[in-house]
């Protein structure tokens, strides 16, 4: 199988990546939210200048396919109108922050993000590879420890925990020291040498660094995972959309009811609804099968692909037994997702299986299409209870 090249940063507005169906161009609103003057316009570009499908990505921002470098010009002045740019393509690459979108003014999540990107956009921030990022999550419970981030703040008590990911301890201190706190942990980092050829993340440096003193304090405690992606909060409504693919036209309605939050798992807050509209693409329900199943972009739209995708994932998602979850990823990069039972890879020559693995993972069998997939998991169904 040919290796995927590994670009070792992500999309932006001011920094889109080309991809198969033309530019990427990545949005990330602030705390996560787009106002309903926002969305109307976010769909409006989309359709204007864009893929009329936007995308929800698993770091809670959205993204723009398919823009042709001519609309490139228009498409970001439309973008700065809505207050939805930064101000230079370094800041934007750092302001990776990942917020609960259950987050209210009261836990501190608006106060620590502004600190951060403060912190993040001065000229001594530390320069931070384009992957790393900061989990703001400062619910009761922690909802986002198995969302990808370096740098981790949760509520302890009245104080917060700043942690490392892949630690077992943190610095726990008063809510405003929050901030200056996961600077000092991102300093460390850079300064320890987790920075490789403008790549790194802090759970590899950790398996070669100890934590300085401060971080060495607090013991993180034990969390129950979070599972409920989509349904009733107190934040709003929950929903899911396949794929986290988001019509420019629901995107249009969804705006004429509510602020509209995103989640890191592919999903939207309706801020404040108790219901969902009855909108076929909204995934309202826990045991929906489209929310068992992943999918990157696949062929044709990634240049890198090797077979597509989302077909394959939809034929699959009715089949798949209880407590099982699959990716069908179009190379072994494995964008889209980690941590589903089960992972099909495109190839040169039919799909790649890995049970239980990631898409780098070696593969349980090799060489399948639909119908040796699904002949795979009846046999599996007959034979082996999953775990
Ligand atoms: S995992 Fe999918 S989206 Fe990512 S590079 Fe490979 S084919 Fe493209």
């Amino acid at each position: 199988m040919n290796a995927p090249v590994i670009q070792g940063w992500c999309p932006g507005a001011l920094r889109p990546m080309p991809s198969g169906d033309g530019l990427v161009v990545r949005v990330r609103p602030t705390l996560g939210r787009l106002t309903p003057l926002q969305a109307q316009g976010l769909a409006g570009l989309a359709q204007q200048y864009a893929s009329p499908v936007l995308e929800l990505t698993s770091r809670a921002n959205l993204q723009l396919r398919g823009v042709c470098p001519d609309s490139y010009p228009a498409l970001i002045n439309g973008l700065r109108s809505l207050g939805l740019l930064d101000e230079r393509a370094d800041v934007e690459a750092r302001r990776n922050l990942l917020l609960s979108p259950f987050w209210i003014d009261a836990d501190g999540t608006p106060a620590i993000c502004e600190a951060l990107n403060l912190a993040l956009a001065a000229p001594d921030a530390p320069t931070l590879p384009s992957k790393f990022g900061f989990a703001i999550d400062l619910g009761a419970q922690p909802v986002l420890r198995d969302a990808s981030a370096d740098i981790r703040l949760e509520c302890l008590g009245d104080q917060v925990l700043v942690y490392a990911d892949g630690a077992t301890t943190g610095a726990c201190v008063p809510l405003a020291q929050a901030a200056h706190s996961a600077m000092e942990l991102a300093r460390w980092f850079v300064a320890s040498g987790g920075v490789v050829n403008g790549r790194g993340r802090m759970a590899s440096l950790l398996q070669r660094q100890a934590l300085p003193a401060p971080f060495t304090t607090s013991r993180i405690p034990e969390a129950p995972a979070h599972t409920s992606t989509v349904g009733p909060s107190a934040t709003g409504m929950v929903v899911g959309l396949e794929f986290g693919q988001l019509p420019a036209e629901t995107l249009h309605q969804l705006a004429a009811l509510a602020p509209l939050r995103i989640t890191p798992w592919r999903g939207l807050v309706l801020e404040g609804l108790h219901t969902a509209p009855a909108l076929p693409e909204l995934i309202t329900q826990p045991d929906d099968a489209r929310l068992r199943v992943a999918a990157c972009t696949g062929a044709p739209g990634c240049t890198q692909a090797l077979g597509p995708t989302r077909a394959l994932a939809r034929f699959l998602a009715p089949l798949l037994p209880a407590g099982r979850t699959a990716h069908v990823s179009g190379c072994t990069k494995g964008c889209a997702h980690h941590g589903a039972t089960l992972t099909l890879v495109a190839s040169e020559a039919g799909y790649h299986l890995i049970d239980h693995g990631t898409a780098q993972s070696t593969p349980d069998a090799t060489g399948l299409d639909a119908a040796g997939i699904a002949a795979y998991l009846e046999q599996q169904r007959l034979h082996a209870p999953y775990v």
